[in-house]
């Protein structure tokens, strides 16, 4: 299956779309974030130099992402696809990945946008709650997403936490960062003509999202 490019603003469902499409397509989901808090909590030199631009919802150099995703593109389960959460966040690291394709001889595949207003994404991002073990991510503003056991991973039983970055301010900051540098991708992938957009609301499921995407790659 073509590989899938998630493009959205903080909190909009992105990674829970990923997670959903790997379960039912047995493709890898690679999230950028969850890369990044893999070094913050394995303590590696890498992880803190991160932690300052990662609490305060700045994006991390490109020089450091570009390193993580190479490592991670090159394992064998990428090999027939996979979806990118969280990649590229601004236009350079769209020509940065543009390189990498070419290197690893790999296609684009879809770019999927989903556009969500910024009260909406707030009010999810208020209710998440995140596995620091395997990366799963739950809500608590929604019935769908809720764990099974309260506060307990549904998939390796380990303990739910908020992220340190979901907080007001920091959200603020992640999507003032998200307009200035990540939206203009959304031209850039309409131009190439390989972006589709999904509108969210606050009426919108998980699960009626994860159709409409299943819809768009069925195509
Ligand atoms: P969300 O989409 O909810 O904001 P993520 O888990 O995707 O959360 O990202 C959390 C943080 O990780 C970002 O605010 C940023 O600091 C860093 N980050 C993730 N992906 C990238 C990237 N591609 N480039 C630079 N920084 C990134």
């Amino acid at each position: 299956m073509k590989s899938v490019i998630l493009i959205a603003p903080p909190a909009a469902g992105k990674g829970t779309m990923a997670s959903m499409l790997s379960k039912t397509f047995n493709m890898p989901h690679i999230s950028t974030g969850d890369l990044l808090r893999n070094e913050m909590s394995n303590q590696t030199s890498l992880g803190l130099k991160i932690k300052d631009d990662m609490e305060k919802g700045n994006l991390v150099s490109d020089e450091i992402i570009t390193e993580l995703l190479i490592n991670r593109l090159t394992k064998p389960d990428c090999e027939n696809g996979y979806i990118l959460d969280g990649y590229p966040r601004n236009v350079e690291q769209a020509y940065i990945y543009e390189d990498i394709l070419d290197k690893l001889d790999k296609e684009i595949g879809v770019v999927i946008f989903l556009d969500i207003d910024k009260a909406t994404a707030l009010y999810r991002m208020s209710g998440r709650i995140v596995c620091a073990t395997c990366g799963a991510s739950y809500n608590l503003n929604n019935v769908e997403l809720q764990p099974k056991v309260e506060g307990i991973c549904d998939d390796c039983k380990s303990p739910l936490n908020k992220r340190s970055d979901d907080n007001v301010d920091t959200f603020n900051n992640r999507f003032d960062t998200y307009i200035n540098k990540t939206s203009s991708l959304i031209n850039y992938y309409q131009e190439q003509g390989v972006l589709e957009r999904i509108s969210i609301d606050a009426s919108s499921t998980a699960n009626s999202t994860f159709e409409a995407v299943k819809k768009i790659l069925k195509r």
